[in-house]
């Protein structure tokens, strides 16, 4: 866990080890799932929460529930209401603002969506929608509106899946999505990824997922054994957004990961109020490089409805990514970028200095 003063040590080690005797998946069946017992794990009563943030007390969205796992709860800070892992599941009354350009779908998936459970926008690599599912709900996902369920093929459904994949031999790199891939049972990921290593020209499966971070308990035993059963190249991309995330219990899974030949990146979501600094994205970089990932992209925000108050405008982006190259080593800077829809490619935003 990441070190934090605490007047009552005893009883968060109390509950840091009954969260780690637990498997994932009763993990992941505990998470919490209303304001009330959020605030509740975090001492914060529901007057600070009012006085401290311009919230509706009572909200608690029933289109985007709210979900977090305990062991990500346990890494935010007691009473600290601007936590910035607690801002990333906190839901906020700003969330029913209509802004103009932000939008259900802003990167128009639906006109790539050629089948039910693929994405396939970018010419090589096909998106695979796993799961709806998710360990956790951040409430800037760009998918929060996404009509999963269109997208969720039974087994007899997944063959037409499957022959699209079959058909289009320019695809040599599947990606696991969702939703969260991770968050679906191991006999599910094990059938998936036996018919997909079965396609000769699909050379690379690289899987997305925050499970890594937010339940490391999700790297089990069975999970690594269906990974290291797939014959080609396998990356797995953590979504880690501040360094409050990466405690020991990641950097265990990662190692998990790394030992059966997985490569481990990770890509960030630059969002207001959480990591919007040169210095809070310096310290995630070395704590990545510290647990042996590379950091990959850092995605300025979607423009989906919903996220608007997450928004850091270009020119402000442009300048903290200028002081956080002339801060770290090149190997250590993500690539800026912008998701476009209409776009093959992700556009790259070059920093200012
Ligand atoms: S899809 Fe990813 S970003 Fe969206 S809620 Fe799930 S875990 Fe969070």
């Amino acid at each position: 866990m990441i070190t934090r003063t605490s007047p009552s040590c005893q009883t968060e080690n109390t509950v840091i080890r009954l969260t780690e005797a637990k498997s994932w998946q009763q993990l992941l069946s505990d998470s919490t799932l209303t304001l009330a017992e959020l605030l509740q794990k975090l001492d914060i009563t529901t007057d600070d929460f009012t006085a401290s943030i311009d919230g509706d007390p009572d909200i608690n969205p029933q289109d985007f529930p709210i979900r977090a796992p305990a062991p990500f709860i346990d890494r935010m800070g007691k009473g600290d209401i601007n936590d910035p892992l607690l801002r990333q599941v906190l839901p906020l009354a700003k969330e029913h603002d209509i802004t103009p350009g932000y939008t259900a779908d802003p990167l128009h998936e639906a006109d790539f969506n050629n089948t039910p459970g693929l994405i396939h926008k970018y010419h090589s690599r096909a998106l695979l929608i796993v799961t709806k599912a998710c360990a956790i709900h951040c409430r800037y996902c760009f998918r929060r509106h996404f009509p999963y369920e269109d997208n969720q093929p039974s087994r007899a459904m997944w063959t037409k899946t499957l022959d699209y994949l079959q058909q289009h031999t320019e695809i040599n790199e599947v990606i696991y999505s969702g939703g969260d891939p991770l968050a679906s049972s191991n006999g599910q990921l094990s059938w998936l990824s036996q018919k997909v290593a079965a396609i000769k020209h699909i050379k690379t499966l690289r899987i997305h997922t925050r499970l890594p971070v937010v339940l490391p308990q999700r790297i089990d035993t069975e999970l690594l054994e269906i990974l290291q059963q797939w014959p080609g190249k396998k990356v797995v991309v953590i979504h880690s957004n501040h360094v409050n995330e990466l405690d020991a219990s990641v950097k265990i899974a990662v190692d998990k990961l790394k030992a059966i030949g997985v490569t481990v990146l990770n890509q960030t979501v630059l969002l207001k109020g959480i990591n919007d600094s040169a210095t809070a994205l310096v310290q995630l970089s070395e704590r990545l490089f510290d647990i042996g990932v590379l950091p990959y992209y850092l995605h300025l925000l979607d423009t989906v409805s919903g996220a608007a108050h997450f928004a850091i405008s270009d020119n402000e982006a442009k300048a903290i990514m200028g002081e956080v190259t002339s801060r770290l080593p090149g190997y250590l800077v993500p690539r800026l970028v912008r998701e476009e829809a209409d776009k093959t490619s992700k556009t790259p935003i070059l920093p200012t200095f």
